[in-house]
């Protein structure tokens, strides 16, 4: 490093601000999920006529050291803002910048009144500035620094946590203070070893617990790349994507590729979608944007991690965004020999795995609720759940999580599968597609006790029904089971039925388990088929509800229908 006397800078500072010398270079900060920018963070360059351009090392101490810190970063501000305006001028607006603020900074009685001065008068909007402030300087007068601290949450300055890491008591900031972004210093990817990768991931969990979004820079390589988008970081800075451009630079990248920013609309879908965090064992469970009040699973790591995917469904269509390695591996194990053939198949919305799951989609879209289903696919036993992590207009990002369990073995020998087995087994004993123009049916998935009543077995569709009526409902329930199930006015039950689905209890005549006979037994139409499809489902009622049913068929059984 060039060393120039701290003479020079202090002689030649206030000329260098005048005649915009020192000016801010842009580093992109990346969507981790898309690979757009969303964010764009001010360094300061001082781009001398006699020594060329030098870094920030070689004059901030110096500026710190003689007070003039505050001087340089209103104006790094200043340009950033400019530059904000320039760009939304012609046409290619970006919204959010973000700027280093120095501890010394917080000394300045006006700091609040010229940050607000600047926005204002190149017209920029409060929240589309971040305040990269070091954790250091949050240790040393709290009260003084909440004080302002609050002034811009209160107005929609956001501010950003800089270097995480890098000081030793951390962790007591975060007692202390609400950040919107925690920033990982780079330090922590010096040493990517499978310790400093848990660190790491862990502290990544903590921030999303914390409801806090996730920002790494330093990141230099694809390893490092690939590892923080496996541990839900969103944001990612560093060589390995741009080093620090001037802003003709960034213009010149940014008209070259048409799609390198973040629009207004994505930063707040995908601000929701990244508070989902990848690393808990019950992910879909904890994704509860708003109140942020995660349990500590630091010790789960990436390869602990359920099957887990992110899929987008714009109109219909499914995109797939990120899958992990487990989940990959359950779609390989139903037969798919990539992502892209599930994506394929699902969107021909032909294969039986759609009919199955598009319900779920639907209603995860629809609701905020996780959403699941349970199948079997030969041998091996599906868990599928889903649900929305944001939506807009035009789109909504689905999380999905498959549970397997492989064979009867691994389902007594697991604990955890067994937990699963039973909740698995005590969901659907059928699950049955019924396609009435062709007069057929195609079981996915039942309990091992019921046989088939397949047209493989019986002349038709009508015939199978009645086999299957005979053969497992109780004589009792055999009038009613057959109104219900009454393939001529099906359609029409469904239709006006608000819910979409015809549903009934019956007794089934089988001995099945401990008392139990009660079932409820649901036929709702796949949605969007031009011929009626439907999905036929048995399962077992709760024990309360089983009472109830009891008393209602000994007593008032017009009510059951
Ligand atoms: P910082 O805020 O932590 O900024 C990140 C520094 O890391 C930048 O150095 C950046 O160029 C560099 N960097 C980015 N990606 C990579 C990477 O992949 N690998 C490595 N090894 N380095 C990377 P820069 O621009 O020299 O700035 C150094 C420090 O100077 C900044 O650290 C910040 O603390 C300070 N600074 C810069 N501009 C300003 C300013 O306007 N005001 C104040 N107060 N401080 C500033
Ligand atoms: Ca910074
Ligand atoms: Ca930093």
């Amino acid at each position: 490093m060039q060393r120039i006397s701290d003479a020079y800078i202090l002689d030649n500072f206030s000329d260098a601000i005048s005649q915009e010398y020192i000016k801010p270079y842009f580093q992109p900060i990346f969507r981790s999920v898309t690979g757009q920018v969303c964010c764009l963070e001010a360094l300061a360059r001082w781009c001398d006529p006699v020594y060329g351009i030098l870094t920030p090392d070689m004059f901030i101490p110096v500026l710190e050291k003689h007070g003039l810190i505050f001087e340089l970063d209103m104006e790094i501000l200043r340009a950033a803002c400019s530059f904000y305006s320039e760009m939304k001028q012609r046409g290619t607006p970006f919204y959010s910048f973000s700027v280093n603020i120095s501890r010394h900074d917080f000394q300045k009685r006006d700091l609040f009144d010229r940050v607000t001065a600047s926005l204002d008068t190149y017209d920029v909007p409060f929240d589309a500035i971040r305040l990269e402030i070091t954790e250091s300087i949050m240790l040393e007068d709290i009260g003084a620094f909440q004080r302002i601290f609050k002034q811009f949450h209160d107005v929609g300055i956001l501010v950003w946590i800089d270097d995480f890491g890098s000081a030793y008591s951390s962790l007591n900031v975060l007692q202390n203070y609400e950040f919107d972004t925690m920033k990982f210093d780079m330090l922590f990817l010096k040493n990517l070893t499978a310790r400093g990768k848990q660190v790491l991931a862990s502290q990544i969990n903590m921030a999303k617990s914390l409801n806090m979004h996730t920002l790494v820079e330093g990141v230099e390589t694809e390893e490092q790349r690939k590892f923080l988008l496996s541990v839900g970081c969103e944001a990612l800075q560093g060589f390995y994507y741009s080093k620090p451009l001037s802003s003709e630079d960034f213009i010149a990248l940014a008209d070259k590729n048409g799609n390198l920013i973040e629009s207004l609309e994505d930063k707040n879908y995908w601000n929701q979608i990244g508070r989902f965090n990848f690393l808990s064992p019950s992910p879909l469970t904890d994704f509860d944007a708003a109140c942020g009040n995660g349990t500590d699973q630091s010790d789960s790591l990436e390869k602990n991690i359920p099957p887990l995917a992110l899929i987008e469904f714009i109109q219909d269509q499914a995109y797939y965004v990120y899958a992990n390695e487990g989940y990959l591996k359950s779609i390989t194990s139903l037969g798919y020999d990539s992502i892209e053939a599930v994506e394929q198949s699902f969107n021909e919305k032909k294969s039986d795995q759609y009919l199955m799951t598009n319900n779920i989609i639907a209603d995860a879209i629809a609701t905020d609720k996780i959403q699941e289903l349970d199948y079997r696919n030969e041998d091996i036993y599906y868990k599928l759940s889903a649900r929305c992590l944001a939506r807009n207009k035009k789109r909504a990002m689905l999380a999905f999580q498959i549970q397997t369990f492989d064979s009867d073995r691994e389902m007594e020998t697991s604990s955890k599968a067994l937990q699963y087995g039973n909740a698995l087994f005590s969901t659907y004993e059928i699950v049955t597609l019924v396609y009435p123009r062709t007069g057929t049916s195609r079981r996915i998935y039942a309990a091992d006790f019921i046989p088939e009543y397949d047209n493989v077995k019986a002349e038709t569709l009508k015939e199978s029904i009645h086999n299957f009526c005979r053969a497992e409902i109780v004589p009792e329930d055999q009038q009613r089971y057959m109104r219900f199930f009454d393939l001529d006015t099906l359609d029409k039950r469904i239709g006006n039925n608000p819910r979409g689905f015809v549903q009934n209890a019956f007794r089934l005549s089988r001995n099945t388990g401990p008392g139990n006979k009660w079932r409820n037994i649901r036929i709702s139409r796949v949605p969007s088929e031009e011929a009626a499809v439907y999905i036929y489902t048995i399962q077992v009622v709760q024990s309360a509800e089983e009472k109830m049913l009891d008393v209602l068929a000994e007593e008032h059984p017009e009510l059951l229908g």
